[in-house]
């Protein structure tokens, strides 16, 4: 029987270098992914994601704290004993060889009969939809076929844990979209733990089981695609995924106290003081100014987008912000800029950020 968890961080430190010139690329993190999952890590360049992916694949070795796989103490063992893959975002292939002969590499290196590695190259070119250029050289592949290529090579010996270093992002718009389709269908099909690491917050939310987001060598919040949606922990996760308005306000009696003296009944207790009100776009409605417990604005400017239209605002403390509303089948409905609006939200779609 295998553990719950197909591979843990627990509080793992990487430092790199010493000194004054010390980088500590990760601080303190611990992560439990679940067998099956499709896992991102997601966060800017430089926030330690591809560290961590090396801390798992046993690229690199952890400054302290520990690696285990399916509930083992992996923190030790050397990369080629791990039962781990990595598909990385220059794809790695060998240009010499034939498709069938890069997707079987990996199997040879481990020194299967040849019988097994015809059988499984098949499969695998069945799985990726290759079955026509098994025999053409990779490098005579279009880039979707070559990501195609290192998917089916790095799967072709079972790992238990398929790690992905920003594998799409060589590729362009409609590709890219395309291959999230196909990277979702083949890790259901397959039942591998997926780690994949992206910057890119679109590409998180609509891939994975559960996202973990990084910043400066921390994970700040895991959680599946909605619930950070909905309830970001902090302002850099909230600003980070999606698009949020943040407004600042204080907190008097269970009352949310707004630029322009507003006053809004919470939902739930918050200490008394400054915090920021974090609301998304989509969940801003305009009114007439005289609205009840509506704040009052000036309209910008309009962006228009076909299906909606994102109407940027400003309060009269010039606090910014940005409501996102459906357009009418003739694509009218935006307020024009100067106009004097009022801005109303439900007190339940807001979330109350301490400073
Ligand atoms: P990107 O999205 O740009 O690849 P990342 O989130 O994957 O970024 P890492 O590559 O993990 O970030 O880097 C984390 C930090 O550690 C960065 O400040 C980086 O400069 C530093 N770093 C990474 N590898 C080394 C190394 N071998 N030596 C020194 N510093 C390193």
């Amino acid at each position: 029987m295998s553990a719950e968890f197909a591979i843990e961080a627990r509080e793992v430190c990487k430092v790199f270098g010493q000194g004054e010139h010390a980088v500590n690329a990760l601080d303190d993190v611990s992560v439990a992914i679940r067998q099956g999952e499709f896992f991102t890590l997601l966060g800017p360049s430089g926030c330690g994601k591809t560290t961590l992916l090396r801390l798992i694949a046993g690229f690199e070795s952890p400054t302290s704290g520990s690696i285990f796989l399916d509930g083992q103490d992996i923190t030790d063992l050397p990369p080629n004993k791990r039962p781990v893959n990595t598909v990385f975002q220059s794809y790695a292939l060998f240009p010499h060889l034939s498709v069938a002969e890069n997707i079987g590499f990996g199997l040879q290196m481990l020194g299967r009969p040849k019988a097994e590695i015809a059988a499984r190259t098949e499969e695998m070119l069945a799985l990726v939809k290759l079955e026509a250029l098994a025999v053409r050289k990779t490098a005579q592949l279009s880039g979707g076929q070559q990501q195609r290529v290192a998917l089916a090579r790095a799967l072709a010996p079972r790992p238990k844990l398929l790690l992905l270093d920003e594998p799409l992002s060589a590729l362009d718009l409609k590709l890219r979209k395309e291959m999230q389709g196909e990277l979702k269908r083949l890790q259901c099909e397959t039942g591998i733990t997926f780690v994949f690491v992206t910057h890119d917050q679109e590409e998180a939310l609509t891939m994975s089981d559960r996202v973990g987001v990084m910043s400066s060598g921390k994970i700040l919040q895991i959680g599946p695609p909605r619930a950070i949606y909905a309830h970001p922990v902090n302002r850099f996760v909230a600003d980070f995924i999606g698009e949020t308005n943040f407004i600042p306000a204080q907190i008097v009696d269970g009352h949310a106290v707004l630029p322009g003296g507003v006053s809004l009944p919470m939902t739930g207790t918050h200490p008394a003081g400054p915090v920021t009100l974090a609301i998304r776009p989509e969940h801003l409605r305009l009114t007439d100014r005289e609205g009840e417990r509506a704040l009052l604005a000036t309209v910008s400017h309009s962006v228009y987008f076909g299906t909606d239209s994102h109407v940027h605002l400003r309060l009269a403390d010039n606090t910014e912000l940005i409501a996102r509303l459906q357009m009418d089948a003739e694509g009218a409905g935006g307020p024009d800029p100067g106009a004097a609006v009022g801005v109303a939200f439900a007190p339940g779609a807001v979330q109350v950020l301490e400073d």
